[in-house]
């Protein structure tokens, strides 16, 4: 599955933020039950209010969302990526994830002690991404030296890659992280850059944790974190950490009341699950039938092949075509026959690119 990595500076709140997470996977294990909750991942259900739409329409007897991890990698600080903490073991973790999500510290506490003694969420950014950088700088002045010799000695991986390699090192060496460059890549140079696995490649998410009052509305803070994220290309979400962790104690009912009180219209980790599906650039299709409306997810541009092979390597293997439906088709005609009778339900082939929102029933040899 995918995964998105939470990590920040000691005292910002990740702990609270990742714990309100498995509470609300561990209440939602009951329903599914092939729900696995490792110490340091929890594995939540993508809220999609089109799973309920669909499940009405195909008159499903079940539903069954599609899932996202979220992995605390505590114990970050400064010189992380000379050892100090447990810095390398951390930067290891964070290699495993394929996106982060970034807590920040937007909350005044006397009594929480601030690793830097101040608050100043831009300049702990600044701090963890140094670090980063640092490690990734580190790991390419190493690779390019061999990758360059064995270049020089007509190895192809090496010509392929070498580019790209002093590409993203000459950005670190601007001190910039190599995700700024992202934008601008074709899609065979995002492929060789992935091999790469550099931390500053992947995908960020910064959370402002803020104090209960400033929920709602934000704060000075979080209007800064605001300024640095759209800088940079990225999102921000604004959550309380402590609110977040009475709501997952609650059933839903007392929840959306006391969500109603603060001003808030869902929970802060029903925000930050589809930031984080977002930001791995994933998207959803659905199967739906009078056993179960389910969701399932593959990447942005996958082909349809793939998209069956979510399901089961065989429906890939034999992958003939797909009966295909738009969302909004299958909604405003009422279901699949209706959308047949009325030559919306597309017969599609190999090379069809999903789109979000697909319904698809897939036809195969076994
Ligand atoms: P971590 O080190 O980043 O995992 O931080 P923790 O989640 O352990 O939080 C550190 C302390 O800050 C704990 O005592 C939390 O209860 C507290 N804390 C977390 N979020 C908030 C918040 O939004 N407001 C206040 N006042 N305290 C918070």
């Amino acid at each position: 599955g995918f995964k998105c990595g939470i990590v920040g500076l000691p005292n910002v709140g990740k702990s609270t933020l990742f714990n309100a997470l498995t509470k609300t996977a561990a209440a939602q294990a009951a329903n599914y039950p092939f729900c696995t909750i490792e110490p340091n991942t929890g594995e939540v259900a993508v809220p999609d209010p089109r799973l309920t739409k669909i499940a009405s329409i195909a008159q499903s007897k079940e539903i069954v969302p599609t899932r996202i991890s979220f992995v605390d990698i505590a114990g970050l600080v400064r010189g992380a990526s000379k050892g100090e903490g447990l810095g390398n073991q951390f930067l290891a973790n964070i290699r495993e994830v394929d996106a982060i999500v970034h807590v920040l510290r937007c909350f005044e506490d006397d009594d929480i002690t601030h690793v830097e003694g101040r608050i100043d969420p831009v300049a702990d950014a600044d701090t963890i991404e140094t670090e980063l950088m640092l490690a990734d700088l580190e790991s390419l002045e190493r690779r390019v030296e061999q990758t360059r010799k064995r270049a020089t000695g007509k190895d192809k991986e090496s010509i392929l890659i070498l580019p790209m390699m002093e590409k993203a090192l000459s950005q670190l060496q601007n001190g910039k992280p190599v995700r700024v460059m992202t934008p601008d890549l074709a899609a065979e140079d995002m492929r060789l850059l992935n091999i790469l696995n550099l931390l500053t490649s992947k995908p960020v998410l910064y959370v402002c944790n803020v104090a209960e009052a400033d929920a709602a509305s934000g704060n000075a803070q979080t209007e800064a974190v605001a300024a640095m994220a759209e800088a940079q290309g990225a999102q921000h979400v604004v959550i309380s950490a402590e609110i977040e962790a009475q709501v997952a104690q609650l059933d839903a009912e007392e929840a959306a009341e006391y969500l109603g009180e603060l001003g808030l219209e869902e929970p802060g980790l029903d925000k930050l699950i589809r930031a984080g599906y977002a930001l791995l650039d994933l998207i959803t299709y659905f199967t739906a039938g009078p056993k179960e409306t389910r969701a399932w997810t593959v990447r942005r541009g996958s082909k349809a092949p793939r998209a069956a092979g979510v399901i089961h390597t065989d429906f890939e293997r034999g992958f003939i075509r797909a009966q295909t439906i738009a969302y909004d088709d299958f909604v405003a005609l009422g279901g699949e026959v209706a959308a047949r009778e009325a030559g919306k339900a597309r017969d599609e082939g190999k090379e069809y690119v999903v789109q979000d929102g697909d319904i698809m029933l897939f036809k195969f040899n076994t």
